[in-house]
């Protein structure tokens, strides 16, 4: 193993990459700080909508990698990048739980719950959904409000989750109000990547993207062009790899084998 980063910038998934449940990856720590000590940028990649940044960056820190909550990077901050963007003080009804609403708030955007007022429909997962908010949303979708969400991934985020999860709010305004969801922002969107590239400040040709899962990490990358590395640490095994015919630039043990 090389101590030189071949890379100025790594943008790294969590979960069966850095770490598996509570447990590093054995040599993780040592070669993410290695990298940074070599003045390599690191930036982290969580899909979980519902987990605060600063509860990642905690965690990591607690295991050894020291990491501010703004090297985080989750769906519900790819989509407040997006948002400042593209549609920056827009009116906004967002279904999703008391944290994304106040964290809306916080970025500077109005809610309301005024159906000629919406501009913008937000789908996000939500513990706390009612009718009335489906309602609201249907009806400012046909209105002709724009419509955006956090995640499209049939994964509900609670144990035995028998609640909707994001997917199937999506499908249901989807089906209600004849529109399209026109924006995902959590992976394999291009938007995460995009605000985890301004976040680490380097050019993608100049980064690494690093991850376990094909089907989100890998083709988000491959998509955009970037150099990837498969770790099998994680969910993939060199079978499943085979099977779907995705080339990653590098495939790796673990990820203390980074180039
Ligand atoms: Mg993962």
């Amino acid at each position: 193993m090389t101590a030189t980063p071949r890379y100025r910038g790594y943008i790294c998934d969590l979960d069966g990459t850095v770490y598996l449940g509570e447990r590093l990856i054995p040599g993780a720590r040592e070669r993410l700080l290695a990298l940074r000590e070599a003045g390599s940028r690191i930036v982290f990649l969580s899909n979980k909508p519902l987990e605060p940044r600063e509860n990642y960056a905690a965690k990591l820190t607690r295991l050894g990698i020291p990491t501010p909550p703004d090297d985080v990077i989750n769906s519900t901050r790819a989509l407040v990048h997006y948002l400042h963007t593209h549609h920056p003080g827009a009116r906004l009804f967002v279904i999703g739980e008391e944290a994304l609403l106040e964290e809306m708030r916080r970025e500077g955007f109005a809610l309301t719950e005024d159906v000629s007022q919406i501009e913008i429909v937000i789908a996000a997962f939500d513990r706390t959904l009612t009718y009335a908010k489906l309602n609201t949303a249907h009806q400012a979708l046909v209105r002709g409000a724009r419509f955006f969400a956090t995640n499209a991934d049939r994964t509900c985020p609670v144990e035995g989750g028998a609640i909707p999860d994001c997917a199937g709010v999506i499908a249901f305004l989807e089906a209600t109000s004849e529109r399209k969801v026109e924006m995902v922002a959590g992976k394999p969107s291009l938007h995460i990547l995009q605000a985890a590239l301004v976040r680490l400040g380097v050019p993608k040709e100049e980064c690494l993207l690093v991850g376990d899962r094909l089907a989100t990490d890998m083709v988000m990358g491959i998509q955009a062009g970037m150099d990837t590395a498969l770790v099998l640490t994680g969910v993939t095994s060199r079978q499943a790899l085979a099977a779907s015919g995705l080339r990653p630039t590098y495939v790796l043990e673990s990820i203390a084998d980074l180039p």
